[in-house]
């Protein structure tokens, strides 16, 4: 008997080769058949989802969890039932999972952080050793260099790569060292430097603002960056928005760089009042936590809340991704049909901007995708990425990992986990998480009482994802 059974649904598994009217039973946390018209009969439980879709669950290849606790819920409530945090901290992401987890698979890539968990911007072979060392065995997957806020030089970044390379170990670039900022020229910098290593080339869309060259220059650029070295992988997301702190000097000038460029960039002075005049004209938004979910504040509420904190707050620019280089880069291809960025992701958890399925939605509806290029994009690629051989897929005996969404509303209105549900209705039923980590923190995890799954990256058959 089936404890589980999905009824009513267009099922779309496009590892099978499945777009049809078909049910999906599910027995021991695992796929027990995809077929049309199952019998009620034969299970403990049915769920009817009218005219939705059912998809293998949603795997976000890039998000934060460790600035707040409510990562993993905003990621549950928008679909996603696997996905990969890009810095850390682990041990906080951790702690939140255990009773904040809502159910979620996760992997971490710790960042090297100069003067924080390393010396140096320049740390030696050795230390990148030891830094690789102490994060395996506390449960991270891998490791990030966040050259975007905290860059190594072009020589410890290339070091970074390599040793990981040599040892066997996911590492994941947001381009940018202390040569080249976040942008077109960093990403041809991380690509070079990258060599004929295995890369995962943070957010491709990123690189495409038109901080150098006019927006549509800078995007066949990086599209043909990617296209030339099969051994980046990579994914981007569809967001407009960005993630920033609104923190200013004694002058009323932001410390953040990222805050100073989007000022500049909208026209607006470069101060305490061109934050307010951003904020006031709704290119500007104040994060703020409201029932256990990080939202953005309405224009009066950031303005209040920007003046109360004396700028001590989270925010969020909107229009700073273009829309061609988002659209553009989520449907281009290869010379052999295959993708040239491999999936699309959030960069969210924390920040709102969880839009995968909103946004992708809308790129079907465009006909930028199609229904099964969006699974592809969003849960068989980045199964692949991750090495998990059960997910990504229906196959009989693969994990009962499913999101399903309303196709009108382009929202998630049920994802599985393991056969369990996760989210109904926009309600999370689910508490602790799962970490995703490297097979050296097995005893670390273990000792911890965490849930776990240990995993070993393959690199080399990574290497060959593009051939
Ligand atoms: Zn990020």
């Amino acid at each position: 008997m089936w404890d589980y059974l999905i009824k009513g649904v267009r099922t779309i598994d496009p590892k099978n080769h499945i777009d049809d009217d078909w049910d999906i039973a599910i027995e021991n946390g695992k796929v027990a058949e995809v077929a049309p018209d199952l019998p009620v009969g034969n299970a403990r439980q049915t769920s009817e989802f009218n005219a939705m879709i059912a998809q293998p669950g949603i795997i976000d290849s890039h998000l934060h969890l460790g600035i707040n606790p409510y990562g993993f819920k905003m990621e549950a409530l928008a679909g996603v039932t696997t996905c990969l945090d890009m810095a850390g901290e682990t041990d906080f992401i951790l702690e939140n999972s255990r009773k904040d987890g809502c159910g979620i698979n996760f992997a971490i890539l710790q960042a090297l952080l100069p003067g924080k968990n390393i010396a140096s911007n320049d740390p030696s072979a050795d230390e990148i050793n030891a830094f690789i060392d102490k994060v395996l065995a506390s449960g991270a997957y891998g490791v990030k260099i966040l050259g975007g806020h905290f860059p190594l030089t072009p020589e410890a970044s290339a070091r970074v790569v390599e040793i990981c390379n040599q040892r066997n170990v996911y590492v994941a670039w947001h381009a940018g060292t202390t040569t080249d900022g976040s942008n077109i020229n960093g990403m041809r910098q991380a690509v070079e430097l990258a060599a004929d290593n295995f890369l995962h080339l943070a957010h491709i869309n990123a690189y495409c603002r038109g901080a150098i060259k006019p927006v549509e220059e800078e995007t066949l650029e990086a599209i043909n960056l990617l296209k030339n070295h099969p051994n980046i992988v990579s994914e981007s997301y569809l967001s407009a928005r960005n993630g920033t702190k609104l923190n200013v000097d004694q002058n009323g000038i932001p410390l953040s760089g990222v805050t100073r460029n989007c000022l500049k960039r909208f026209g607006f002075s470069v101060d305490t009042k061109g934050i307010e005049e951003a904020i006031k004209q709704g290119y500007l938004s104040v994060i703020l936590e409201e029932n256990g979910l990080s939202t953005l504040a309405d224009r009066k509420d950031s303005l209040e809340l920007f003046r109360q904190s004396h700028g001590d707050v989270s925010a969020s620019f909107d229009r700073v991704n273009p829309f061609l280089p988002r659209a553009w880069i989520a449907s281009a291809k290869r010379d052999n049909g295959q993708f040239v960025v491999d999936a699309i992701s959030s960069d969210g958890g924390c920040i709102p901007r969880n839009v995968i399925l909103e946004s992708g939605i809308s790129l079907i509806k465009l006909g930028a995708l199609s229904a099964s290029e969006f699974a592809a994009k969003t849960s068989q690629i980045p199964a692949q990425m991750l090495s998990l051989v059960n997910k990504g897929h229906l196959s009989t005996g693969a994990d009962a990992d499913i999101t399903v969404y309303d196709p009108v509303t382009q929202k998630a209105v049920a994802t599985f986990v393991g056969g369990t549900p996760v989210m109904l209705n926009g309600k999370v039923i689910c508490k602790e998480g799962c970490v995703i980590a490297h097979p050296n923190s097995e005893a670390f995890l273990t000792q911890g009482n965490f849930a776990h799954q240990c995993v070993e990256a393959n690199l080399s058959l990574l290497k060959q994802l593009h051939a």
